[in-house]
């Protein structure tokens, strides 16, 4: 992939977004030695309460989910995850300040060649999703005046993936450039949705995931215009 060092930045609201979006692509990176970070806003407190024979209580579920994101970071190799301590769908309530302030922050003492996160719809539409991707914009926009060469890609999902999921995506998340094989990775990847025992969505995303064999995550650059030919890296 890449021969230099770098350094990446996943921005996301939920312990569990990381994995059905990138989890491939993170276990990729670190394992080709790249510096990988990922930062989750909320601990999911209004998640699932357990699946299968578990049962969580509401109490508890911070703390499971945390661990359950502490496991899969160590699965894919990243660093430990760093938490923002928000609540569970009330990213659209904070002063966008407040939150773009907090991501500055983590952005400056990182110094990430690469963000990543949510585009304009969040993916699912989840509020959560679409403030932390308009947060991370902005704070990525205003960290590109120190640091000219950093890059801001978003989760993208191909036109015909997006239209089989009935996923209300915008034009830019439906025209990925950044294409990433994780085949040797997906084991990996099922792995860690499927340790997000807590949360059903997860268990259904990995059921999904293996029916159709969805072994590569795709991105797009932030500011794509269509002309930009598809490139395999980031
Ligand atoms: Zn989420």
């Amino acid at each position: 992939m890449i021969n230099k060092q770098k350094t990446f930045l996943f921005v996301f609201a939920h312990p569990d977004d990381e994995t059905s979006s990138s989890g491939g692509t993170i276990t990729k990176l670190s394992k080709d030695g790249h510096s990988v970070y990922v930062c989750t806003a909320t601990r999911g407190e209004l998640g699932t309460l357990g699946t299968g024979t578990l049962k969580i209580s509401r109490k508890e579920l911070p703390k499971v989910r945390e661990k359950e994101l502490t496991g899969a970071l160590n699965l894919f190799g990243a660093h430990p995850a760093i938490l923002l301590g928000y609540k569970d769908q009330e990213l659209q309530l904070i002063p966008e300040k407040t939150l773009i302030k907090d991501i500055s922050k983590i952005i400056h003492s990182i110094n990430p060649n690469f963000i990543i996160t949510f585009g304009p719809s969040g993916i699912s539409g989840h509020s959560d999703h679409i403030a932390i991707s308009r947060s991370t914009t902005a704070a990525f926009k205003a960290y590109l005046k120190i640091n000219t060469t950093c890059k801001l890609f978003y989760v993208a999902i191909s036109k015909e993936a997006s239209i089989s999921f009935n996923l209300k995506l915008t034009e830019l998340e439906m025209n990925p450039n950044v294409i990433i094989d994780i085949s040797k990775q997906f084991q990996t990847k099922l792995k860690a949705l499927k340790n997000y025992r807590s949360q059903e969505d997860a268990q259904f995303l990995a059921k999904m995931f293996e029916q159709n064999q969805m072994t590569t995550e795709t991105f797009v650059l932030w500011n794509r215009n269509n002309n930009t030919r598809i490139s395999d890296s980031f």
